[in-house]
């Protein structure tokens, strides 16, 4: 069920400006690299995937056209909103746990400097349909899908990262002595979790995290929506898990890692680091019991808008909003109803599954202003509700305002929570 098939989805909605931070192989997004100034690096546009599960960042399948070996480029970084947690030390290592947290993994496009994208970034797509072709692809193939799209869509090719926010409880170890142990502990966890745990076909992820000291810590993370219950379960199991890993990394008689013991195709990014003797080394060093020294308090985005900016923040401060007060995020914007006579109304914002409507009047003042126009709107709301849809309704303006964005919540949440419960 993608977001882009609802009718008036508008897919830029889904594209961020980042800057790729080559020298230290960090992603920070443009709103936070504003703040602190200038941010050195590489400014780039990237699309955010929505309900795809990651599967297009690495996992290859008998579907695609060209099942070739491509290392992609993926970079973590952790956003800002996360529910709290606790922070202590596993053996001699630091960790932390953070319950709902938020990692972007940004894929910045192949490894192979190869490809057609005129700044090493990307994977040329059309941002209105959707459709792509590889970074492969000669520079004449995709100046013919550029053409083609912007006949048919009004826009020829974008160059763009593609991203996945994934909502998730998130284990980080680290910084280890040696940068290179991050990676090799969270592996070798990921192999003992396999063997001790029944995890089916699911799985724990894995990655590596730049801090902002510059150091590496390893993250494990659940990428099942809603969570498999892994990650409690490894830290319930933690002993048997890093003694299964041990024995599997001891059985190899590879030199320093192969596909038997260490590497996969997952983690193609990382065979440079990884080493079954080093994995070895950080099993000993995470091999203890959690011990928790202090709370993470929940950590939230506070949002410095301007108030006065127009309209079209209306959609970033309802998404901030719903975000901050960690409700789930609307499955469509624009999204247009069709009502009883033959006409339709479109509400700013859409959750299908829960049947609600979001209406934000004001998103084009000069249309809502008129007395005329609150008229039909009230009909066509007076019809989508006879169609089973709530109705939520809101002001722009008062998406700024704390005690009436809170009242909007708590309508919000009844109908939200109506549809949880059964
Ligand atoms: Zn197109
Ligand atoms: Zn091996």
């Amino acid at each position: 069920q993608m977001e882009a098939r609802q009718p008036g989805f508008n897919p830029q909605t889904l594209v961020e400006t980042m800057v790729w931070d080559k020298a230290h192989q960090r992603v920070v997004t443009s709103s936070e690299g504003m703040e602190g100034g200038a941010q050195p690096g590489v400014p780039f546009s990237s699309l955010r995937l929505v309900d795809v599960e990651l599967e297009p960042l690495g996992h290859i399948s008998d579907q695609q056209e060209y099942r070739v070996m491509v290392g992609y480029n993926v970079i973590a970084s952790l956003l800002p909103e996360h529910r709290g947690g606790e922070a202590g030390q596993v053996g001699t290592v630091p960790f932390r746990r953070l319950e709902d947290a938020r990692l972007r993994l940004v894929n910045l496009g192949p490894r192979s400097s190869r490809t057609s994208a005129p700044d090493g970034v990307g994977f040329p797509v059309c941002t209105v349909c959707g459709e792509a072709r590889s970074p492969f692809a000669s520079p004449a193939e995709i100046e013919n899908f550029s053409k083609g799209h912007e006949e048919v869509c009004g826009r020829g090719t974008s160059w763009v990262a593609l991203h996945a926010d994934v909502r998730s409880e998130l284990l980080l170890l680290g910084p280890f002595e040696d940068d290179a142990a991050a990676i090799n502990a969270v592996v070798a966890l990921q192999i003992g979790i396999r063997r001790v745990l029944e995890t089916g076909d699911q799985d724990l992820e894995v990655m590596t995290l730049k801090e902002a000291d510059d150091r590496e810590v390893g993250v494990l993370f659940d990428p099942m929506p809603g969570g498999s219950g892994l990650l409690p379960l490894l830290r319930q199991h933690w002993g048997e898990v890093i003694q299964a890993a041990r024995e599997s990394l001891s059985a190899c008689d590879c030199e320093s890692a192969c596909y038997r013991c260490v590497l996969n195709f997952r983690n193609q990014q990382h065979h440079g680091a990884l080493n079954r003797h080093a994995a070895l080394n950080a099993l000993t060093d995470i091999d203890g019991s959690f011990k928790a020294t202090h709370a993470i308090p929940p950590s939230f985005v506070e949002q410095s808008v301007d108030t006065d900016a127009a309209d079209s923040k209306a959609e970033e401060w309802f998404t901030a909003l719903l975000k901050t007060k960690s409700f789930p995020l609307y499955d469509a914007a624009q999204y247009q109803v069709s009502l009883s006579g033959g006409s339709h109304t479109i509400a700013d914002f859409a959750f299908t599954t829960a049947k609600v409507l979001v209406f934000i009047d004001g998103l084009s003042k000069p249309i809502h202003g008129n007395p005329e126009q609150q008229r039909k709107d009230k009909v066509a709301r007076a019809k989508a509700r006879a169609q089973g849809w709530s109705v939520v309704e809101s002001s722009a303006q008062a998406l700024k305002d704390k005690t009436m964005a809170a009242a909007l919540l708590d309508e919000l949440a009844v109908y939200l929570e109506a549809v949880e419960g059964d």
